[in-house]
């Protein structure tokens, strides 16, 4: 089982298992002229710059990783968005009545500044910082109290989980082809993204780095240009 690398206060990325590598890119684009590569020359390289930089995306869609994530709900609807060469399977309360675990966020965000609509501006301190730690905490407590509350009345767990909040953990199961996990990360990754699913998907990104080094790099190289590949 490989490590998890940790994200937010108690969730994780760990890589379960992957299908491929820089070859099978290499191999998946050769076959249009009926070759194949059996070990990565600095040709089959310069291929895969090519076709990163040229869109050509199915060779990229042929390698697949499975990620093992846990994080919270509201960073899992974002995150499950993304659908096109994606399957995921995901705990269910419906069965599993365990206590749940809630993020607790570092620091509370305020605001964007006025006109910006999306995301936060600079972090609450003194009394704003005070008041929504503690109006958080007894949110918190009173949903996990409500939730044993109702189970040990012999409430269904399917029902009970309907007073957990959004910063509740779950965990999913995710299998992505490469060219889709590079999707996910381009969006992600960008700081118009929400910060917490940022640290998701930079976690993504260092367990995807040395997997694909050719291929990784060179999808991200083209979209730091300015140029991301947004329909693969
Ligand atoms: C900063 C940010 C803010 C967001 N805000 C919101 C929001 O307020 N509300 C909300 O609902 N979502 C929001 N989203 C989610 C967004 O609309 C997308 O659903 C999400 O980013 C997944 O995109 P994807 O390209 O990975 O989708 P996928 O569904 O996995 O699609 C992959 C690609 O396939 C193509 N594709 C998929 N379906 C179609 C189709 N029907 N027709 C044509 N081409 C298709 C597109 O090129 C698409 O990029 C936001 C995303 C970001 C990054």
């Amino acid at each position: 089982v490989n490590e998890p690398t940790q994200v937010l206060d108690k969730g994780f990325v760990r890589l379960e298992s992957v299908m491929g590598s820089d070859l099978t890119v290499v191999n998946a684009a050769r076959i249009s002229f009926n070759k194949r590569s059996e070990s990565l020359t600095e040709a089959d390289k310069r291929l895969i710059q090519y076709l990163a930089k040229h869109k050509h995306w199915t060779p990229f869609a042929h390698p697949q990783v499975t990620l093992h994530i846990k994080l919270p709900i509201f960073v899992a609807r974002q995150w499950m968005k993304s659908n096109v060469g994606v399957v995921y399977n995901e705990v269910s309360r419906r069965y599993v009545d365990s206590e749940p675990e809630f993020y607790i966020p570092m620091e509370w965000r305020g605001r964007p500044e006025k006109g910006i609509k999306q995301g936060s501006g600079d972090v609450l301190t003194g009394s704003s910082d005070l008041t929504c730690d503690s109006a958080y905490g007894f949110a918190i407590d009173a949903s996990r109290g409500v939730y044993e509350a109702m189970l040990k009345a012999g409430c269904a767990p399917e029902m009970a989980r309907m007073v957990l909040p959004l910063s509740t953990y779950t965990e999913i199961w995710m299998t992505a082809s490469l060219a889709a996990i590079h999707r996910i990360c381009s969006l992600r990754l960008d700081p118009h993204a929400q910060w917490e699913i940022q640290q998701y998907a930079k976690a993504v990104d260092s367990i995807m780095a040395p997997l694909f080094p050719v291929s990784w790099g060179a999808l991200t190289s083209i979209t730091a240009e300015g140029d991301p590949i947004a329909s693969v």
